[in-house]
């Protein structure tokens, strides 16, 4: 039997490719050969055209004005909304949910259209800029399907709502996430956004193999000790990184009753 060759479109990597979300398309495609299934990372710059045949799209963070840029480009011939419609798999963090959004907050401060893929608005946050170790615990629609407490780093100035059919990754146990501290992410469909920066599939490999999963099928284990080393050392002084000072002991001690009890799992 052939197995046709899986294409990740790293998507204007030059506008968002601010916080080294393009490694998120490195692990997907890297996943694939171990198991000895073809894979393909499609780099796509904003001066040419964006393929709407591939299989798993990347859109990473970036700062609001390139984010903008990359909007407008992709509301041009609109190649997402084509790919999502047939199918495909959107990976989106920061700037790239924003962006996948129905509206973000422009360079100028002004609200700004979005692509409309993801039911969320984001505006300009009240407080400070979010930034710092971010953890959240899956909701239970999500960890039914494999993804265990999920570990990264957020770095936003923007914060997000989400609208009536797009459901969130999950709670938020460190960090800020979508706005104040409560839930974090946006999924509808086959469009996964975060927050999460890491990059977020490199340290949460379950993730990677669940938006895999949607594209091949079920997927062989893989040995994951040198991701789940990281995981663990993220999950263990994340939390006292992102609360120092006299919350920090507390907050570290907080996370490891939470996941004691789930285990570190993948
Ligand atoms: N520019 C956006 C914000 O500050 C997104 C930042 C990012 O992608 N990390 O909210």
């Amino acid at each position: 039997m052939t197995v046709s060759c899986v294409s990740v479109a790293l998507v204007y990597p030059e506008l968002l490719g601010t916080y080294g979300d393009g490694g998120n398309a490195t692990v997907l495609a890297q996943r694939l050969r171990w198991r000895g299934h073809p894979a393909e990372v499609v780099v796509v710059g904003p001066g040419g055209p964006l393929p709407a045949t591939c299989d798993i799209y990347v859109v990473g963070g970036g700062e609001d004005l390139p984010q903008s840029l990359a909007a407008r480009r992709l509301l041009e011939a609109a190649p997402l909304h084509r790919a999502v419609d047939a199918g495909a798999v959107v990976l989106a963090v920061c700037a790239g949910l924003q962006v996948l959004g129905e509206s973000f907050v422009g360079p100028d401060g002004k609200p700004s259209t979005g692509l409309g893929l993801l039911g969320c608005v984001t505006t300009r946050g009240r407080g400070r800029r979010a930034v710092g170790e971010l953890v959240v615990e899956p909701s239970a629609r999500w960890s039914a399907q494999g993804l265990t407490t999920c570990s990264g780093f957020e770095n936003h100035g923007g914060v997000t709502e989400l609208l009536p059919g797009t459901e969130p990754v999950g709670t938020v146990r460190v960090g800020l996430g979508n706005k104040d501290g409560s839930v974090e992410g946006a999924v509808k469909g086959r469009v996964w956004g975060t927050y999460m920066h890491g990059p977020v599939l490199a340290r949460n490999p379950a993730l990677a193999d669940l938006l895999l999963s949607w594209v091949v099928g079920e997927l062989a284990p893989l040995d994951d000790t040198l991701p789940l080393a990281l995981r663990q050392e993220r999950l263990r002084n994340g939390p006292a990184e992102r609360y120092p000072g006299r919350g920090r002991a507390r907050a570290g001690l907080d996370l490891l009753a939470r996941v004691a009890g789930r285990g570190w799992g993948r």
